[in-house]
């Protein structure tokens, strides 16, 4: 490999178990030598990218990471601001920033850290019901497909309406594919988005008891759609509402709630300019003891309404949190619905568009115990067999080719899409230089 695509220096990672990994090397590189360079071949495969470098899975023991952070940063926006093209070595909180003087803004997460795998893999965030997923404000990619192939696609206007050259059955299937599945096709270097007008949030924290997460989450599955619940369950309980500031009915459905759920301990209600100012989540729930060098891994399901289930949910989950193997492991949640779930399942590979609630397993250990990691393991797996009975569904923001899961977390996040994907596969990384499927 030429020698000016080579990083030296171990770059930082957010993602402590990745940071303490010991790669074969780090490219950095323009999307025209990324073309050439995986023609003349990449050992050993696969491929890793690095994007935000907050998940378990962008760099690996002996295996090359493709870091995007250093090459990849234009923020371009469009005249009239209703568009923005970014580089996918940005992270949330630097797309916001530059959007923020025009008073525009992305749905973001329920953190800013993340970078474009965050919108690659989907994008959940208080704001999905209001203004749908991060994803699906994406009208343009360009990248270099796991074969060499340098593409640059535009969304079409109406993909199921769309016939001809320009956007035939194949380029669907692309773009398709490339919406929620691109970590094993391709390598993504910029995305085009659709902006939202900058609006203020009004956000609720608090920690509240089972009984008052129960009503929490009844009251929540009759919100109008500018009202989201997320919460995060480890040594306490943290309820985080967000609300559009500018809409009233929707502040008086969570003023009506906090009235009914009475006390709360730490409870606090802030309005924030935008999501580049919301308070951080899960503070309020986590055990000081969890602090540490530790290192994790994340597994998130999609479900309905829990409706009459609620009661056996909290139950199952109260016994998990009690079993849990680590002060850090914790059980969180975010909700769907509104916008999210009126994107057709046809256009991307989001295909759980009916999900309402979004469950996600952190399972942590100390870095360097091996039998911590096992237990942990043990523990996420046995989680996520249970959350499957009420979430049957995978929202796959974080990949695992290296866990005993990966397989069962493909089927259950691509079901009957997933073969049309393996096609895909075949022939834009025939040789499997990216993770396999
Ligand atoms: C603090 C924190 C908060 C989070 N909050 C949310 C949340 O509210 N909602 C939510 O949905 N998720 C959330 N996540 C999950 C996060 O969005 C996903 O794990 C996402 O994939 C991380 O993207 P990244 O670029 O930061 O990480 P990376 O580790 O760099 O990338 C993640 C994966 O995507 C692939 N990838 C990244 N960029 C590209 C590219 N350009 N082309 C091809 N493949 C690529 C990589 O192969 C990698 O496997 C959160 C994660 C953290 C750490």
């Amino acid at each position: 490999m030429h020698e000016s695509h080579i990083v030296t220096k171990h770059p930082a990672l957010w993602n402590p178990m990745a940071d303490d990994s010991h790669p074969a090397g780090w490219i950095s590189t323009d999307a025209i030598s990324l073309s050439n360079l995986i023609r003349q071949g990449i050992q050993p495969t696969p491929l890793l990218v690095c994007a935000g470098g907050t998940s378990s899975r962008c760099a690996a023991d002996g295996l090359w990471t493709l870091d995007l952070r250093a090459r990849h940063r234009q923020l371009i926006i469009s005249e009239v601001g209703d568009e923005v093209e970014i580089g996918t070595g940005l992270t949330m909180a630097e797309v916001l920033k530059g959007l923020q003087a025009h008073g525009r803004s992305i749905p973001v997460g329920l953190s800013t850290v993340p970078g474009c795998g965050f919108v690659l893999t989907g994008g959940v965030g208080p704001l999905s019901r209001l203004q749908g997923l991060a994803m699906d404000h994406i009208v343009g990619l360009r990248g270099v497909w796991g074969n060499g192939n340098i593409f640059d696609l535009s969304a079409p206007a109406n993909p199921a309406a769309s016939t001809g050259t320009t956007f035939n059955k194949e380029s669907h299937q692309q773009w398709k594919g490339l919406l929620g599945a691109a970590p094993f096709l391709a390598v993504v270097t910029a995305i085009r988005l659709r902006t939202q007008k900058l609006t203020p949030l009004m956000i609720w924290r608090a920690v509240c008891s089972v009984q008052q997460l129960e009503i929490a989450i009844e009251a929540a599955e009759q919100w109008t759609h500018s009202a989201s619940l997320q919460w995060a369950w480890n040594e306490r309980i943290e309820l985080f509402i967000a609300c559009s500031a500018d809409d009233p009915a929707a502040m008086a459905a969570v003023q009506s709630l906090k009235t009914l759920l009475g006390h709360c301990a730490e409870s606090s209600m802030t309005i924030v300019p935008g999501q580049h100012a919301q308070p951080p989540f899960g503070a309020l729930a986590t055990s000081t003891a969890a602090k540490g060098h530790n290192h994790s891994e994340v597994i998130s399901r999609l479900g309905p309404a829990w409706g009459q289930r609620l009661p056996s949910l909290l139950k199952d989950l109260n016994q998990l949190i009690r079993e849990r193997p680590h002060p850090g492991c914790q059980i969180s949640a975010q909700q769907l619905g509104g916008m999210s779930s009126q994107v057709p399942v046809s256009r991307t590979s989001f295909i759980h568009r009916d999900a309402i609630w979004k469950p996600w397993i952190n399972a942590v250990w100390n870095a360097n115990d091996a039998e911590g990691r096992e237990r942990s393991l043990d523990w996420l797996f046995h989680a996520n067999s249970i959350l499957t009975n009420y979430c049957p569904g995978v929202h796959l923001a974080q990949i695992h080719p290296h866990l005993s899961c990966h397989k069962a977390e493909l089927c259950d996040a691509f079901q009957d899409w997933l073969p049309v994907l393996n096609q895909l596969k075949s022939h834009h990384d025939p040789y499997g230089l990216l993770p396999p499927l």
